[in-house]
């Protein structure tokens, strides 16, 4: 009877970590799925992810900052919904795969021969430029440039350009509405003391009506790690307050949470660290605190209960730096780290950042280590 109740609780008690981690894949996979088309600027997808995100946060009681759980802005944004082909010596490349558009790029219908400038760069015309990568990597841009770049995956198309044939449409929209989402679990002792975790959600968007970037590293994962812990705080308020904001527009140049911090719902002074999690599905070899060497008292607390508990294998330490959404607060004097995982699978700012591929090996442990610091930080 005892071993069967060891057990019994050895089983809930796996069950309990699995269940965060089955909810965070969920989530993962929810938020880098084809209906939220990348988060970003066409097809309703960064709207329609902000939507789901308040929905979650309703159904796990968090209390807004004002009267609705989205911090509305507007910016403006270059997006291609419409036409994407593009035809090289007579083949038709994949859009993503085999091409990316360079994201200041105004629509363009050409055909044509290519001339080669060096080794990797073809010109068809002044306002048509070529050039062979060997990762293709792609952007927001919030302005339109003179000239149509495309990047060629020069893995996938070996031969020399030769002949274009394109015909692309961008659409610039001066005043793209974009949402902040912004939850509460209010502090039991201390609701006027708060610890604040932050993500960005947005992510590049769709390139043409049949490819998008799900941007399952960047940034879902750091958005389901937040809604895990929300959904975590919610069910065990306490003493302090905890915040919860998954910013929009980080990839436009961090212009959520610059918002957010020239417009704050709650007084910022209020705030007494910050975490914001970004890049955080991996972690074979160990995470980067940015900000670490800025806060080196909170930087030793963390490695103090890592180094004990034996979380992550390694935490490196960086200094200040203006690469997501922390960058802003920390500019106005509040304490803040941003985390990021290291090793595995290295799909940036490409088609091949998906959910199937991310291994979200350190979820737990970064969930724990977070938990952990939380608690000693602001007792
Ligand atoms: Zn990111």
């Amino acid at each position: 009877m005892k071993k069967l109740l060891i057990l019994l609780a050895l089983f809930s008690s796996l069950r309990c970590f699995a269940q965060d981690s089955v909810y965070t894949r969920k989530m993962v996979n929810k938020l880098s799925s084809k209906a939220f088309w990348g988060r970003g600027y066409t097809k309703d997808g960064m709207k329609k992810a902000a939507d789901f995100l308040a929905a979650e946060y309703n159904k796990f009681g968090l209390v807004p900052f004002s009267n609705n759980y989205k911090q509305d802005f507007n910016l403006p944004a270059n997006t291609f919904p419409g036409k994407m082909h593009v035809e090289i010596n007579g083949k038709k490349l994949v859009p993503g795969k085999d091409f990316v558009v360079n994201n200041e790029s105004p629509s363009i219908k050409f055909m044509g021969n290519l001339t080669q400038k060096d080794s990797l760069n073809f010109l068809a015309s002044p306002l048509l430029k070529v050039s062979l990568k060997d990762k293709l990597t792609w952007s927001v841009a919030t302005e339109v440039g003179e000239i149509t770049q495309i990047q060629i995956n020069r893995k996938n198309f070996k031969e020399l350009p030769k002949e274009i044939t394109v015909d692309i449409e961008n659409q610039f929209i001066p005043n793209f509405k974009a949402s902040n989402v912004c939850g509460l679990v209010k502090g039991t002792k201390y609701p006027d003391s708060i610890l604040m975790i932050t993500a960005h959600y947005d992510h590049l968007g769709g390139m043409g009506t049949g490819t998008y970037f799900p941007g399952a590293n960047d940034n879902a994962a750091g958005v389901a790690t937040l809604l895990s812990l929300a959904k975590y705080y919610a069910a065990n308020p306490q003493p302090y307050s905890i915040g919860f904001i998954c910013f929009a527009a980080e990839e436009a140049g961090l212009l959520g949470s610059k918002y957010y911090t020239e417009n704050p719902l709650l007084p910022l002074s209020k705030i007494k660290f910050l975490i914001n999690l970004d890049l955080v599905g991996t972690g074979e070899a160990g995470m980067t605190v940015v900000n670490a060497s800025v806060y080196p008292k909170a930087f030793s607390l963390l490695n103090q209960i890592n180094d004990e508990h034996k979380y992550i294998s390694k935490i490196n330490s960086r200094g200040k730096a203006a690469n997501s959404d922390h960058y802003f607060f920390s500019e106005k004097g509040i304490p803040a780290f941003f985390i990021y995982t290291q090793g595995g699978p290295s799909a940036y700012h490409d088609v091949f950042d998906k959910p199937e591929t991310l291994p979200l090996n350190e979820y737990n442990d970064l969930f724990k280590l977070i938990v952990d610091f939380n608690k000693k930080l602001m007792k």
